[in-house]
């Protein structure tokens, strides 16, 4: 008679004390759900548990605890990294946990743990509030929350954890607490950039805004002739406005470019207005006349849902973030970023999805806060670059992984001899890294006090997917 293995007995206990559904290799279901973001990912949990209640996490951490079997928390499942998969162990996919409550007079908006953004967008329909939200709705409310989060809205509101009240976390003993900014406030400091660390969120507790649609938004795409015009427009927009416009720009070969040889532009643009006023923002870039123009009034539900198509997982992929201070020179993207797409489109075939991305939000509402009141590090008055690189062949991997932080050196060595002072602390943005950097270089100066806190709340380092806080 053979002797159970800790994953039988672990998935024998959980089988008895659950009624939520439980997923082994083969079952019905089992392959979609561990599917990630990142093919490249080792992705074949033992088990994937679907809980229903913050008690039936506690149950699962308690059981994983004790059984020593490692376990990843899923959210919306879009890191790159291993950080939400757990190969030949446990994985706790949130996705049923996924209410949305909405409390009109207080605008206190309560999340599940495992929803999606466009989860929280069909709740809110029809009642008048929004949330800084990531911009793909497809996104985890979880990881991105935990880590930071920046999108169309936080040039007016701040970072979506900035907006975040409270949250019910089950910690590495199997405790439901709750942290804010009165109960365990140490804990509500630390979850609030290093939450994924920490423990498994179950509920977040978030502010919203009072809102009136109709935004103004789409996507206008150029020839790479237009470069300097659109990153010039780029410059002077997070300079002029008031938080109420926002642009992203992608580098990328799109079928509009040449057949798609050549990189091409992509700006994404959003304006918190009527179209009238939209078009005045923008009348410089929609003169250029760009050959893609899908600009409209439209609800702030469906701007979120706009990128949800062109973004999709699948193929190997690998993200790093950096980040540049305004005004970006158009010289360097065109003397350096552009050549280095070429020299990776010829070195690596299957690299041609490959987006590196530029985000012109207005940074002052975030520095408002001091870095040193959440446990988030990177406060600077800077803008993010997204560099997202695919390729199809598994022998690539470590040369793509090379790739990205080459290209997020190139930008840092850019920012360190043209770039003005950033006003505040730079450091990595975790949420658009591969976990290629050190906790330290993410976290900053909270580094210090996030390795005491990771003693207090979870001593034995069960929650060990995400940046390591153990020295
Ligand atoms: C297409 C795309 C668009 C993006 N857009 C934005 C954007 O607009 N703004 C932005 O800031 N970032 C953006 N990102 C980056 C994003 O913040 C990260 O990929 C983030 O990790 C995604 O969170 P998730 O819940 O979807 O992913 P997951 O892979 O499920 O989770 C990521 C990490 O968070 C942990 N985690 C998730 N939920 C919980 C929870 N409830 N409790 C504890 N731990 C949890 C997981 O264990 C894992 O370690 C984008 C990424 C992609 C691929």
């Amino acid at each position: 008679m053979s002797v159970p293995t800790d994953i039988q007995l672990l998935t024998d206990e959980l089988r008895a004390v659950l009624k939520c559904s439980i997923l082994t290799p083969g079952a019905s279901g089992y392959a979609e759900s561990i599917l990630r973001w990142n093919d490249a990912v080792p992705n074949a949990a033992a088990l994937v548990v679907f809980p229903e209640s913050p008690e039936d996490v506690s149950a699962i951490v308690r059981s994983c605890v004790k059984y020593k079997v490692s376990f990843a928390v899923a959210a919306g499942k879009h890191t790159t990294s291993t950080g939400s998969s757990c190969d030949g162990g446990v994985v706790i996919d949130l996705a049923r946990i996924n209410h949305v409550v909405t409390e009109l007079e207080t605008r206190i908006v309560t999340v599940g743990g495992g929803c999606r953004w466009k989860d929280v967008d069909d709740a809110l329909v029809g009642q008048n509030l929004a949330m800084v939200e990531g911009i793909v709705n497809d996104t985890g409310v979880g990881g991105i929350t935990l880590g930071g989060g920046y999108g169309w809205l936080a040039p007016r509101y701040g970072l979506i954890l900035d907006n975040l009240l409270a949250a019910t976390v089950v910690l590495a003993d199997g405790s439901i607490v709750v942290a804010s900014r009165t109960e365990n406030s140490d804990l509500f400091w630390a979850i609030r950039g290093a939450g994924q660390c920490f423990g498994v969120v179950v509920e977040f507790v978030f502010l919203a805004h009072e809102h009136r649609d109709p935004v103004w938004a789409g996507l206008l795409g150029f020839t790479l002739d237009q470069l300097e015009a659109v990153f010039g427009f780029g410059n002077r927009l997070v300079e002029s406005t008031n938080g109420d416009s926002a642009m992203v720009v992608q580098l990328s070969r799109y079928p509009f470019s040449r057949q798609g040889r050549e990189v091409g532009i992509m700006a994404v643009v959003f304006h918190y207005g009527d179209a009238e006023s939209a078009q005045a923002v923008f009348k410089p870039l929609l003169d250029l006349g760009p050959i893609v123009n899908t600009t409209m009034a439209q609800t702030y539900a469906s701007v979120n849902n706009m990128m949800t198509a062109e973004a999709k997982r699948g193929g190997r992929n690998v993200s790093k973030g950096a980040a540049f201070t305004t005004p970006l020179r158009p010289e360097f993207l065109r003397e350096v970023i552009v050549p280095e797409m070429d020299r990776l489109q010829a070195e690596i075939p299957g690299s041609d999805r490959s987006i590196i991305e530029f985000e012109f939000y207005k940074p002052d509402k975030w520095c408002e806060v001091p870095v040193t009141a959440t446990a988030h590090g990177h406060r600077g008055r800077v803008q993010n670059v997204m560099i997202g690189l695919y390729w199809n062949d598994e022998q690539d991997d470590v040369r793509m992984e090379y790739w990205s932080r080459h290209i997020a050196d190139l930008v840092a060595v850019e920012r360190a001899t043209h770039g003005r002072p950033a006003e505040g602390p730079v450091t990595e943005y975790g949420n658009y890294d591969h976990l290629s950097a050190h906790a330290r270089d993410v976290y900053g100066v909270n580094y210090a006090r996030l390795v005491e806190l990771k003693k207090v709340y979870d001593p034995d380092n069960v929650f060990n997917k995400w940046f390591s806080l153990v020295e």
